[in-house]
């Protein structure tokens, strides 16, 4: 991959702060605030493996801020998770729910582990002890997870559970992104993916450009690059590649999607069809010639060092912080629409959001219920950033930063600072 290990998110994410302050006149004293985290715990714990050892893992659960409301994060199970990347997806968390208007703070956790070395029954211990350790930060009314990189709707359903044995009664509102059978929402399984569209397609709008034969080529094959594959599909783009940890496949026509997917599934990669498709590396998919380019999968994905060879015209960021600082300053001057991260993506909180809000009414939503006012709080957050970004000159990416830091530190002004 292109990933630029060298780029800690935490310092791009603190970066971006400063960056936003300037419009909007911040002073030093809340910037800096701002800046940092509210509450970081980092545990180490055994779990005890199938071949009888033992073995300690490092977890992470970090508060940005609650200025607005309970914080509100995924949970990460990467080799590569660490403290700064856990800070930084927990910030990028307080603003997503902000560029929204989402009453949530920002959280995030993750555990160093790969899971695709693990058994279930050893991803089910490892959860369950990790819900132990950060149970005191953990609460639908102070912090509530939700699935992130390799965490699933099982996993929440066993940290719900987890946290309902503590509690001693059911608690379905401590995490979102469950199972619908245990109180999840209908429709937040596709919800992330489903964003990454519809906020595409406003890009589409906004640039004049129709989404009939739009050619897409996706980075990740997960739960949102999945999803957004199929819903492009669905609207009549052409998805021409698509990749996965382990390779890429691309079809300049557009590729059999559900070929595709359903022999990642079964093979854990892709396997072209020589006749069909030809084997790409990720890096090779995001310098392909497309009109818009998903990253789905990690942060530092476009850096300095590719992003000249970026061919799309649109940059729609399912992932998290998947551009470093350095690519977007060339972005912007190739002209490159940038649909950024906390806003493409923030359909996942969204639907967490409701989620949350029918556990604690104990009320089930119709999908189109969820679809409809996911689409509506969609388009009004596209709708008030591009708005920012024409009325002052400046990129998508700043703009969603105004908007959702302004209403932040507008929340911090308010409540002022105790004692
Ligand atoms: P996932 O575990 O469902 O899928 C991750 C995907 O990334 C997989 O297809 C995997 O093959 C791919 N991948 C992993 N390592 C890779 C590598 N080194 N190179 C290329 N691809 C690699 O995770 P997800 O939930 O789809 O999350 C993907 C991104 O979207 C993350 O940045 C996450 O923070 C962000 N995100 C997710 C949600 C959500 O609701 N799940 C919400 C907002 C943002």
């Amino acid at each position: 991959m292109a990933a630029d290990k060298k780029v800690n998110p935490f310092d791009t994410a603190r970066k971006q702060v400063e960056i936003a302050a300037k419009y909007l006149n911040l002073d030093a004293g809340t910037v800096e605030k701002l800046k940092h985290t509210k509450r970081e715990l980092i545990v180490h714990f055994p779990v005890k493996l199938d071949n009888g050892q033992v073995k300690v893992f490092t977890g992470y659960r970090v508060q940005h801020n609650v200025a607005r409301g309970p914080a509100k994060g995924g949970i990460r199970y990467h080799p590569d998770v660490d403290l700064d990347e856990v800070r930084a997806l927990a910030m990028w968390m307080t603003w997503k729910s902000a560029v929204v208007n989402i009453p949530f703070g920002g959280a995030k956790g993750g555990v160093q582990c790969n899971p695709k070395e693990m058994s279930l029954h050893e991803l089910e211990h490892l959860t369950r002890r990790f819900t132990w350790e950060i149970f005191i930060m953990l609460g639908p009314e102070q912090d509530i997870p939700a699935p992130d990189v390799y965490t699933n709707p099982q996993v929440m359903a066993w940290i719900m559970d987890t946290y309902s044995i503590l509690k001693g009664y059911s608690v379905p509102g401590v995490v979102t992104g469950k199972p619908v059978e245990l109180g999840g929402s209908l429709g937040r399984f596709e919800a992330t993916g489903k964003d990454v569209v519809i906020t595409a397609v406003e890009a589409l709008k906004h640039l004049n450009r129709p989404i009939e034969g739009t050619r897409v080529a996706i980075q990740g094959c997960g739960n949102v690059g999945g999803t957004a594959a199929e819903q492009f599909h669905r609207l009549g783009a052409r998805v021409i590649a698509i990749s996965c940890s382990t390779n890429g496949i691309y079809n300049e026509n557009g590729l059999d999607l559900k070929r595709v997917l359903g022999q990642k599934v079964e093979h854990g990669c892709f396997v072209p069809d020589p006749k069909e498709e030809t084997e790409i590396t990720n890096q090779q998919l995001l310098e392909l010639d497309c009109d818009i380019l998903v990253p789905a999968a990690l942060e530092n994905q476009i850096t300095g060092e590719n992003a000249p060879r970026v061919k799309a015209r649109i940059l729609v960021e399912g992932a998290n912080g998947p551009t470093t600082p350095e690519a977007d300053e060339v972005l912007e001057q190739k002209g490159v629409f940038v649909v950024p991260d906390i806003l493409a993506n923030a359909g996942g909180v969204t639907v967490s959001y409701f989620e949350w809000v029918q556990n604690l009414q104990e009320l089930i939503w119709s999908e189109e219920e969820v679809s409809e006012r996911l689409t509506r709080i969609m388009q009004r957050g596209f709708r008030e950033v591009l708005d920012i970004s024409l009325a002052k000159k400046i990129p998508m990416r700043t703009a969603a930063l105004v908007l959702g830091i302004g209403r932040v530190a507008e929340a911090t002004r308010l409540r002022g600072l105790y004692p």
